[in-house]
């Protein structure tokens, strides 16, 4: 049988493909018939609201965008299926359903993963915070039987909302955070302190400057030292990039991230890469600038379909940072700004819950 060939194929459901389909609803412009999104399933997770999800502050409904509804406005075909592999050569995907496709154009936003720690006994249950449907179904079992002492590994946001999001919910367990620098290090100094005063409060742990490569007997050990013992490992380290991104012909950076120009064209001019997937002078690997790629993709998509001119996508130099701290109180950073006292927080969390709620109600309806 002959390899079907799509016009435009989607990869992923993140968030600039989310704003861009939002954006394509808006003007009234429709992707060529035969469009196709691929996603892993039928629902995107939206990852501001996972920490909420965990404290007990959302339902799992509250923190999903159905993408069937979505798709049919658009005309796109959704197949829920995952790539295993790209050829960009001959503009060629493999599917984890044995499906091959061909594509004219791609547009690449799958994100990325967390790094395990390299050896791992399976002494201890180990939970990526990443994909968000395995970690929910996880998540759901260890609520009728919660892991007595728990860490959570990482140094970013994820780590530090999830720590206390766990804490909050399983206030009886014992919880410890470790991050191979500092805790939260691409902020400024007054959030890391702030930052550090949350988790003390909350009773957790934190170990800084241990990287954590092994678990031996359900001991964690950072080089030869021992940090502590542990029933469950909840792994939220820094994005490490999907394995079929450099394998894919691709010009990538040396952690396997695509590199993209100012226009989020990878090295093959018919594939664009958006969020975290891409590598680009200046972006960072978060939600925030992921949906800022959005504008720029679906502007670009659309004008290279059309034989148009393309837009630059221009970082923006700060980004707002609002850090969940479990009880719906929120801390933020702005720049070297940062605000999240005990007196501040409830408001900042209130503001957090606006802005997130607002993003799912206009994914949802479109509007
Ligand atoms: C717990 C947690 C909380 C976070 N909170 C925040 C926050 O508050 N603010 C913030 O800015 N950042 C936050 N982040 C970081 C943020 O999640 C990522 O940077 C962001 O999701 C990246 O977006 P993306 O658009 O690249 O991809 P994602 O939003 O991760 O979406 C990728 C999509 O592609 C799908 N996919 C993956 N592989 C394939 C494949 N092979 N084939 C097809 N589909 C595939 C996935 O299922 C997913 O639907 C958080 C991360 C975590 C883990």
């Amino acid at each position: 049988m002959p390899t079907p060939v799509s016009p435009l194929i989607l990869v992923g459901a993140g968030h600039a493909h989310l704003v861009m389909m939002r954006l394509w609803l808006l003007q009234g412009w429709r992707p060529p018939a035969g469009t196709v999104l691929l996603s892993s399933g039928a629902q995107a997770w939206y990852s501001g609201m996972m920490p909420g999800l965990i404290a007990g502050r959302f339902d799992l409904k509250d923190c999903a965008i159905e993408l069937l509804p979505l798709c049919q406005q658009l005309g796109i075909i959704l197949e829920t299926a995952l790539v295993t592999a790209l050829d960009s050569r001959h503009q060629h995907l493999t599917l984890d359903n044995g499906k091959q496709l061909q594509y004219h154009l791609l547009s690449i936003n799958s994100g990325s993963q967390p790094l395990l720690p390299a050896q791992l006994d399976g002494s201890v249950s180990v939970l990526p915070a990443k994909p968000f449907p395995a970690f929910i179904r996880h998540w759901q079992h260890w609520r009728d039987r919660a892991p007595t002492r728990m860490m959570v590994l990482g140094g970013g946001a994820a780590a530090f909302e999830l720590a206390l999001a766990l804490k909050k919910q399983f206030p009886a367990s014992e919880l410890s955070l470790a991050c191979s620098g500092e805790l939260l290090q691409s902020h400024g100094p007054r959030l890391r302190s702030l930052a550090l005063h949350w988790l003390g409060q909350a009773g957790i742990r934190v170990f800084q400057h241990s990287r954590v490569d092994r678990i031996n007997n359900k001991q964690v050990f950072a080089g030869d030292q021992i940090l502590q013992s542990i029933d469950a490992l909840i792994v939220a380290t820094g994005a490490s990039a999907l394995p079929w991104y450099a394998q894919s012909g691709l010009v990538c950076d040396s952690h396997g991230f695509v590199d993209v120009d100012r226009f989020l064209r990878s090295s093959h001019p018919q594939v664009f890469v958006a969020g975290d997937a891409a590598s680009s002078r200046g972006s960072v690997r978060s939600g925030v600038f992921s949906v800022r790629h959005g504008p720029v993709l679906a502007d670009n998509l659309r004008a290279a379909i059309m034989g148009q001119d393309l837009q630059a996508y221009r970082p923006q130099k700060n980004a707002l940072a609002l850090l969940a701290t479990g009880d719906g109180g929120a801390v933020m950073s702005y720049g070297k700004l940062a605000l999240g006292s005990r007196l501040t927080a409830p408001l900042l969390g209130r503001w957090k819950d606006y802005l997130d709620l607002t993003f799912m109600k206009h994914h949802r309806t479109g509007g």
